[in-house]
């Protein structure tokens, strides 16, 4: 088969390097793809928004398949438009990405299929939206109703917090995607992540996963698109991942084929583990970047025939192998990220941290100059990706490949995986 993975980041570097080694790729193609892809792909400069761009591509390159690696072309219709003319993609329609498209739409698919999620109400002006948060009081969530960047959640201690947030949001602070606000309950419990491919009406549950936000160690500071992430994440145990599977999953997969959306593609779930079990606070409707570096580095089988099945509608009866190993991601960001931060910085040493340590590193955020350098060109740059029989041993050698690395405009944060290698020492 030939292939085209869309995207650029950390994500579409560890999908390409498992793509590429399926002995079904003939050849594989990344848009626009970075300066570390190019070790598994050809890249190219196509822009994802230019539909018509990318179809004539794919019928001049003899593209079998297309596999849609952010959300903004999900949510913009590109498998829609690959799909009407009879090219083969992985991922969502746009009728399936109002998932993650709009927060709203998936709180009232919650509330009309009985789907356990934090209360909430729906607001098209900042006085409706107030009125109901002094009614309920703080702490609370006021979220933007499209998509933000990961930037339109605001977790407000206090019911000026609130107001004010609410205010920025109508103001437009996050562009359209604040025309409407979403208030929720604040849950407390422990986070995780949950992704299950489907195919319509089937799904297979592949794995979970962990992540850090917050910028800062101790997960303090400004949110982030992640800073690390390890899977499988601890708290999920099998029974919690049956019990998902039953109360939140399978009646989304049935409200969306009610609905005339049928879902087809990854649900990345979610979720917190509250004291009456698990709740959804959110749906995304592609892989997370960070992740899906670790996904991937834990997965033994073949993605390709897996991906090309949720496609196709053909995933009864497939099952997924896994390493027994965690798996930990270190992510390396631009001194100043998720503020301000420069570009174009050298990098070196990856080659030496790779040979020395056995991590894989993805790259997020990188280019080749033309005299074929590699440099810095995005906030987060590097995600240093390991393997352990714990998460403490794959934290250890994520950290000792960092350490290889010689940028010294970036940073990381040092407590990646802290309360999975916290648990360790308690059992040991
Ligand atoms: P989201 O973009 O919806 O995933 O929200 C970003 C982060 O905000 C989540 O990962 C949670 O840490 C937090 N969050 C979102 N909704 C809630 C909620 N209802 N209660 C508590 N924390 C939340």
């Amino acid at each position: 088969m030939n292939i085209l993975v869309i995207g650029s980041g950390g994500r579409e570097h560890a999908l390409c390097r498992k793509i590429a080694q399926s002995p079904l790729v003939d050849t594989l193609y990344c848009a626009p793809g970075n300066g570390g892809i190019a070790d598994s792909a050809t890249c190219v400069a196509l822009d994802a928004s230019d539909h018509r761009a990318v179809i004539e591509f794919c019928r001049e390159m003899m593209i079998d398949f297309v596999v849609v690696g952010p959300e903004a072309p999900l949510v913009a219709g590109l498998v829609d438009d690959l799909t009407a003319e009879g090219i083969l993609a992985f991922g969502p329609t746009k009728g399936g990405a109002q998932l993650e498209g709009s927060k709203g739409f998936t709180k009232d698919v919650c509330a009309k299929y009985d789907i356990p999620t934090a209360a909430y109400g729906r607001f098209g002006s900042a006085d409706e939206a107030k009125a109901y948060v002094t009614k309920q009081g703080a702490p609370i969530v006021i979220k933007a109703d499209g998509l933000a960047a990961g930037k339109g959640v605001i977790l407000a201690d206090t019911v000026a917090e609130a107001h004010a947030a609410i205010d920025d949001m109508f103001d437009g602070a996050f562009g359209d995607a604040g025309a409407e606000v979403v208030v929720e309950e604040f849950l407390t419990g422990e986070e995780a992540s949950f992704f299950v491919l489907c195919d319509g009406e089937n799904t297979l549950a592949l794995a979970t996963a962990q992540d850090h936000k917050a910028v800062g160690e101790g997960d303090v500071g400004p949110n982030t698109g992640g800073m690390g992430a390890y899977s499988p994440a601890p708290v999920m145990t099998d029974d919690l991942c049956n019990r998902v599977m039953r109360e939140i999953i399978e009646p989304t997969v049935k409200a969306m084929a009610d609905m005339g959306h049928p879902y087809r593609g990854v649900f990345f779930a979610g979720l917190m583990i509250t004291a009456d079990g698990p709740k959804l606070i959110e749906y995304n409707c592609r892989f997370g970047d960070p992740e899906c570096q670790v996904l991937m580095r834990r997965m033994h089988s073949d993605i390709v025939p897996l991906l090309v099945a949720s496609a196709k509608g053909e995933l009864a009866g497939k099952t997924v192998e896994w390493s027994d190993e965690k798996a930990l991601t270190v992510v390396m960001a631009a001194k100043g990220y998720p503020g301000s931060y420069n570009k174009g910085e050298d990098l070196s040493g990856l080659k030496a941290a790779e040979r020395e340590t056995g991590v894989a590193i993805y790259h997020a955020g990188t280019k080749l100059t033309e005299e074929g350098m590699l440099v810095t060109n995005g906030g987060r740059v590097l995600n240093i990706t390991a393997l352990g029989a714990t998460v403490s041993e794959a934290q250890e050698t994520a950290y000792k490949a960092v350490d290889i690395i010689r940028w010294p405009g970036g940073f990381c944060r040092r407590d990646i995986g802290w309360r999975a290698v916290e648990r360790e020492k308690v059992d040991a």
